[in-house]
Formats: structure tokens, sequence, C-alpha cells
């Protein structure tokens, strides 16, 4: 192996450090180029007025064969969120949940009225056909929308309109289950495998281990790049870096000027401090009505935290579009918050909006070929882009593009 040979990897979210992590294995000493002054991409947490907020709320599927690989959970004292749900409907609130996991949402689960024995038994088929077909299966079969394939198995659109639609929402962050049902399999696969879970220090707890796990990376923060050709890196300043191999671990439509530019679905998310968790237990929240803009709610406060205030924290995920100002969305948010789940909103904490939350793509892969990351000889791309919109999908691309860079310089 040629390790001398100068790589240099553009951003340092996940896909980036994983790169970094697997080209250190293999001898190298990679160079990472971040925008921003840390790790973690879009796995950001931030302390805004002694509470822990993450960028956008978001959680790491405990089943995710490369999180299993890649992190040591014990050290991340992952916070389990409950499996299942609490839907808010016209007034009503409905619980359900998997009662094989957790034994108290039994009753509510079968008294739900949020489908029809035929759904329940759709679901009991779907869950038994998935447990049984590999994720190499899932990516490979024939991709539809997530709606069409729900069709498909026969649920009732009363079940897709009061559970599919808002829980998938926030998973897919678009309204429609326009993404593909090969991304619906994987995270319903996914969620049937394991729990949900928070680290107790917030989501960069990830990014923040895996650079833990570098010792001879050395990483030049607040430094943007602007463009990238073979073998030469331009950075905003206009100052020039060469390098033999380059990864370019973000979007990289703009940095190398390519025709067709990766199209982002966005979300917004909103933190509130409130008196008291209505909720009591870590259990998400899904608004069901059709015309109302919140999709999520989540007491974040309701799992361990390293939070210095004492109070409840609750955090809104927004995933419709809209084009209110930011005072006129605090008070719409706080008002169907108010009127659909009988939560009064207190001091407003802090808005994320995130305008590139996840890569819309057509076709999602599972594990990609060289197509997915070769750009050039000595070009290549990591990043949830080049798969499927997940942690699982970004830590793979940079597995990926490390194990095709030391297939070149065997
Ligand atoms: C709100 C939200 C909720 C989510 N929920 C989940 C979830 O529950 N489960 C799940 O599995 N996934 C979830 N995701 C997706 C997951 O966070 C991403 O798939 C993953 O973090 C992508 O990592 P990445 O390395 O591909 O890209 P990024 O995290 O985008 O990293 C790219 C890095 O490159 C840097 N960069 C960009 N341009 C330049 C430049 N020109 N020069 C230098 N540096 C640059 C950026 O600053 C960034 O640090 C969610 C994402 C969001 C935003």
């Amino acid at each position: 192996m040629e390790s001398n040979k100068k790589i240099t990897i553009i951003g340092a979210g996940i896909s980036g450090l994983i790169a970094a992590i697997e080209l250190e294995k293999l001898g190298f000493n990679p160079i990472v180029i971040e925008a921003t002054d840390r790790v973690g991409g879009r796995v950001k947490t931030d302390i805004v007025d002694e509470f822990q907020l993450d960028h956008g709320f978001q959680v790491l599927l405990e089943a995710y064969p490369k999180a299993k690989k890649y992190l040591n959970y014990k050290t991340l004292e992952l916070q389990k969120l409950i499996p299942g749900a609490v839907i808010y409907k016209n007034r009503e609130t409905t619980l359900i949940g998997d009662p094989l996991r957790d034994f108290s949402l039994l009753v509510p689960t079968i008294l739900a009225n949020v489908g029809s024995i035929k759904d329940k038994l759709a679901i009991f088929k779907l869950n038994l056909e998935l447990k049984n077909k590999s994720l190499e299966a899932i990516f490979d079969s024939e991709q539809v929308s997530t709606l069409q394939y729900l069709r498909d198995k026969g649920f009732s659109e009363r079940i897709i309109k009061n559970f599919f639609k808002p829980f998938f929402s926030d998973i897919f962050l678009e309204t429609d289950l326009r993404t593909s049902s090969a991304m619906f399999q994987f995270t319903y696969k996914m969620f049937g495998e394991g729990l949900a879970v928070i680290p107790k220090d917030g989501i960069q707890a990830i990014p923040n281990q895996l650079k833990s796990q570098l010792t001879k990376t050395v990483f030049r923060f607040n430094t943007r790049v602007k463009t990238v050709e073979e073998g030469c890196i331009v950075l905003e300043d206009d100052s020039v870096i060469t390098s033999d191999i380059i990864v370019i671990a973000t979007d990289a439509s703009k940095i190398l000027g390519l025709e067709k530019p990766v199209v982002w679905k966005s979300c917004d998310n909103l933190y509130f401090e409130v008196e008291q968790n209505t909720l009591k237990k870590p259990i998400i929240g899904l608004l069901a009505n059709n015309d109302s803009l919140i999709n999520n709610i989540f007491y974040t406060t309701s799992v361990a935290n390293n939070n210095k205030s004492k109070g409840h924290l609750l955090s809104v995920t927004i995933v419709k579009s809209h084009n209110l100002g930011e005072t006129n969305l605090i008070s719409q948010v706080k008002s169907e918050l108010k009127n659909n789940c009988g939560i009064i909103a207190g001091r407003f904490v802090k808005r994320y909006r995130i305008k590139k939350a996840l890569p819309d793509l057509e076709r999602v892969d599972y594990k990609g070929n060289e197509d997915n990351f070769k750009f050039s000889e000595t070009i290549y791309l990591a990043g949830d882009t080049q798969l499927n919109g997940s942690l699982n999908a970004a830590m793979t691309s940079g597995e990926a593009v490390a194990k095709l860079i030391a297939e070149r310089f065997k």
C-alpha cells in the first residue's frame, strides 16, 4: 500500500469521518477540510439556555448494521424511545405501538381505532415478510412510491392517513409518501429489529465518538472548498491545496460544477420550554389532521440528558412547506399545540431551518458499487447522497470509498 499518498476528505460529516477511520486503518494520514467549526455535518447538538438542542429531531436506529460496526453503544449511553407513537387527531389522543416489545402498549394498540382489523392483519403479514427479507433483497426489489406499496399491500386509506403518513413523513421529510418503497421497507425493518435511541449527550455524541477513533487525521475547520479538479482543491479564499486523492463527502454538485444538482428535502425544527410533559414517557407524538402544519413532537427532556436547566423542552418538527415568517410560525405552532394536543407551549427557545435535510433521490441504493462512489481516478464521492438518506448509508459510503482507494493503491 502506497500509504504516503496524500488523501484529502472534504466534509467532516458521518461519511467523511468513516472514510477517515477506514483510511487510517489502511495506513494513510488523511486531511479533513470542513466548512463549519466542528465534526458532525447534519448531526449536531448545540447548548442553548442550558438545554441540549439537536439540529432537527433525529434518532439512531440501533439495528443499523454500520452503526453496530462503528459505534460503541454503551459509551454513547443510548436513551430508548418507546416503540410506538401517540396520535393526535380531532382533539383525540390514541396510543399505538409494538406490544411485543413494550407490554404496556398491548391494550391501547388493540383498542386503537386508527385502522381496521384487516389493517392489523396486514401489519402482521408485513412484519413477517420483512423479518425474513434481507436488506440487500429489499433494495434489489422493484421500487415504487411508499404510498403505492402500502396500497398494494392492502392497507386501508384510513391507516395510511392516520398512521403511515404522519409517522413516515417525519422520517422521509415529505408528506406524500412518494419516497421509494425500498426506503420504507428498510426503515420499517430497522424499527422492527431494534429501538430508536438518542445518546444522552445529544445526537452530536455520534460524530464525536467517531472523531475520537481518529489518531492520525488532521482537521482544518472553518475552511470552505470552492471547487475541485483532478489533484487540486480551491478554497473559498482562492488558495489552492494539491492532493493525490480527493474524497468529496458532501453534496458534490456545486464543487464539481455538475449539471444535475442534488435535490433536497427540508424541514423546520422549533424548541419550546413547557411547564409539564403531557406524555410522561419518551414517545413520539404525531399530528394526523390534514390541516396541521406540525408533523411531530417529542419531549427531549423525557430521556436522560445533560441539560443544566431543570425545565421541560419540547421539540416540534414541521415537514410541510410554508411561507410563514418566524413570528407567525411560532404563533401558529403554539396554537396547534394547544388545540390539537392540549399543550401550552411556553418560551420559544430556538428554530432550526434545515434546507438541506435529506437528499430527494428517485432511486435509492443499499451498498452501491464503483459507479456510486468513483467520479474519476483521483476524485471519489461519499455521503448519503450516493445511496439513501440515512446514517447507515452515510457510514456505508465512507467505508466503500476507502475500500476503492485501497484497491487503487494496492
Ligand atoms: C432533521 C434531520 C433528521 C434526520 N433524521 C435521521 C434519522 O432519524 N435517522 C437517520 O438515520 N438519519 C437521519 N437524518 C439523515 C442523516 O443525518 C444524514 O444521512 C447523515 O448525517 C449524512 O451524513 P453525510 O456525511 O453524508 O453528510 P453531512 O452530514 O451533510 O456532512 C457533510 C459535511 O461537509 C461539510 N461541507 C459541505 N460543503 C463543504 C465545502 N464546500 N467545503 C468544506 N466542507 C463542506 C458540511 O459542513 C458537513 O459537515 C436526518 C437528517 C436531518 C437533517
